[in-house]
């Protein structure tokens, strides 16, 4: 079973973070998403900020497979639209698990 990859349903800001932890402990994630890009569902409301600020948006092995590649942290208490959850986080950690 070890061998077998870990399916995860969906690309959205829960499914993406499932995969950074998947990869963090040794295994390997594939990712499926009915949508055209990762955060499909979110990109529906763009122009929506969220009432959470980006120290809460963040998964914390997500973090550190971004950081990894060079990405950097956006302003802890600042607040994102949904356009820019995508934009700064849910695509780039997507390009980081290899899309
Ligand atoms: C207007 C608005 C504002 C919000 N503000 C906040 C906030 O400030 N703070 C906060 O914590 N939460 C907020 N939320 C809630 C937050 O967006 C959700 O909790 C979060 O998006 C859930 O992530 P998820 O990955 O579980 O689901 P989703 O974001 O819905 O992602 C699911 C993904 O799975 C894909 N998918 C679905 N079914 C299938 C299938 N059968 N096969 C393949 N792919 C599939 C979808 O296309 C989508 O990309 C807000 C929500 C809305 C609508």
């Amino acid at each position: 079973m070890s061998e077998l990859p870990v399916v995860v349903v969906g690309a959205g800001p829960i499914g993406l973070a499932a995969a950074s932890e998947v990869l963090e402990r040794g295994l390997e994630p594939v990712v499926l998403e009915r949508g055209s890009r990762a955060g499909a569902s979110v990109a529906q409301w763009n122009h929506v900020r969220l009432f959470s600020p980006w120290s809460e948006l963040v998964d914390p092995a997500a973090g550190r497979l971004l950081e990894a590649t060079g990405w950097e942290h956006p302003a802890a208490e600042d607040y994102p639209t949904g356009q820019e959850w995508v934009a700064r986080y849910l695509a780039p950690l997507a390009a980081a698990l290899g899309e």
